[in-house]
């Protein structure tokens, strides 16, 4: 396969999708080349039973009227829940302990622990400490069950591996659902994006000399050249040495990648065969059972017979090591304690994800390890004005999001073109590969 493209753009979640898009708007070329068989990385919906969809990976629009997927709802005329933010927020949760809610003075010192917790970590930020969350938090107090099954979702870490920088840094709460599945919309909007699919990027070869000489990217459907190469896969693929660099990658960019390991959450989708929560429990919940881990369960919320239960860090690991079973076992036990066992009977499915041991992300999000913030900076930053990086792991803000993602790939496609007009980029690429696939 011979190509010759302004861009190679490696990896089709939302990061590369943007990018490809905005490649085209500045009328660049491009080829987008996807391990999987399908588009939209992390954004991935499956029909759980007729008309439900769960979202495997990301489901919520983050920052809602801001989020671009808005707009891109707004116009494909896909309907959104824009209601029910408010029961989203930590102010409507419900806390479950052994299969009780806390009584309400209870509640409302566990709000005010999270609270603290919160203040204690956006002040160790603010004074530029980059350390582990767990050193700042107080987690001598009943309440630090439940805030570390929260965080561990939130994060998809657990607290002496969470920075506080990079956890103060994110923004945007959970406002928008869509019944029909976020990682459909990604794939609706991208339908008119020409992606090849099952084109992993093996070996990327930047040996060529600077700027203007091409970069070849080998795939077992042949070799791609172009003059440059974003790259939107996650950090933890890049980890893995899946993709070779010939040359290596720089050390201060190897640096970034170890800086920003993969963190794991971890959902199963329950359906049940009639409205098992009534009227007044569909709600959000942490629930825990004393010597077991929480999770948070989201109780039909936005309207199906579905919970989806969340979890993280290295409980959801483990889990995902011993299995589907132990995944949808879990799941349903922290359900049955906020329902009752009488739920177990109308269950029709449960569908676990494995995300720590998913064969392209390797994880669900990047989360920078203690005193590793400043890594997303460094990853983002081209290098030798050839290979660029794109996804939500070079997102400060919008990390481990959508929306950020989206944005990522949208500014190194900008960067990319901002080479062109400096001038920096005229000379044409490099001699073509032959058709055997072999770079020259
Ligand atoms: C469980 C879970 C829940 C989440 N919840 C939310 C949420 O509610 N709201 C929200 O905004 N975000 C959420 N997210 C995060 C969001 O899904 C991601 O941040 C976003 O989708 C990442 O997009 P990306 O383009 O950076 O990476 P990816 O989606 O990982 O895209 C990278 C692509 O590269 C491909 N690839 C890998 N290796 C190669 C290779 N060698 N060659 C070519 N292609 C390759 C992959 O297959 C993938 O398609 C969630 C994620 C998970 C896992």
């Amino acid at each position: 396969m011979t190509d010759e493209v302004d861009v190679i753009v490696v990896g089709a979640g939302v990061a590369g999708l943007s990018a490809a898009t905005e490649l085209g708007r500045l009328g660049l070329t491009c080829a987008v080349i996807e391990a999987a068989d399908r588009i939209g990385g992390r954004a991935h919906t499956r029909e759980i039973a007729p008309g439900v969809w769960f979202d495997l990976g990301c489901a919520w629009l983050v920052d809602g009227e801001a989020n671009p997927f808005t707009r891109i709802a707004d116009r494909l005329g896909i309907p959104l829940v824009r209601d029910r933010k408010a029961d989203f927020t930590l102010a409507r949760h419900r806390f479950h302990r052994n299969g009780a809610a806390l009584s309400p003075e209870d509640r409302r010192a566990c709000l005010a622990y999270f609270d603290a917790c919160e203040r204690a970590i956006a002040q160790a930020a603010d004074a530029g400490r980059d350390i582990a969350v767990a050193q700042v938090v107080d987690t001598d107090t009943p309440f630090a069950t439940p805030f570390k099954g929260y965080l561990g979702a939130a994060w998809g870490q657990d607290i002496d591996l969470i920075s506080t920088v990079d956890y103060a840094s994110s923004e945007g709460s959970n406002d928008y659902r869509l019944l029909s599945g976020l990682g459909n919309l990604v794939a609706t909007w991208a339908k008119g994006i020409d992606v090849r699919l099952n084109a992993p990027a093996r070996r990327i070869d930047w040996s060529g000399g600077g700027p203007g000489k091409a970069v070849t990217v080998e795939t077992p459907q042949g070799t791609l050249a172009g003059r440059h190469v974003l790259i939107t896969v996650s950090t933890g693929l890049l980890a893995s040495g899946e993709i070779s660099f010939t040359p290596d990658l720089p050390d201060w960019k190897l640096a970034a990648v170890e800086g920003l390991p993969m963190g794991t959450e971890n959902k199963v989708g329950l359906h049940f065969d009639r409205d098992v929560f009534g009227p007044e429990g569909r709600a959000y919940y942490t629930s825990w059972a004393d010597g077991a881990v929480p999770a948070k369960v989201d109780a039909g919320v936005v309207g199906q017979d579905m919970a989806v239960v969340l979890f993280g860090g290295r409980h959801a690991v483990a889990l995902e090591q011993e299995g589907p079973a132990a995944l949808g076992a879990f799941a349903l036990d922290r359900v049955a304690d906020i329902f009752g066992a009488n739920i177990r009977r109308h269950l029709t499915r449960a569908f676990p994800t494995a995300w720590s041991t998913d064969r392209w992300t390797l994880g669900s999000w990047s989360c920078a390890a203690p005193g590793q913030a400043h890594q997303r900076a460094a990853l983002a930053r081209p290098v030798d004005e050839r290979l660029f990086f794109a996804g939500e792991a070079t997102s400060i803000g919008g990390q481990g999001t959508c929306h950020g993602a989206f944005a990522t790939g949208v500014r190194a496609a900008q960067e990319i073109a901002s080479l062109r007009q400096d001038g920096r980029d005229a000379a044409p690429p490099a001699a073509a590969v032959p058709e055997d696939g072999r770079p020259g």
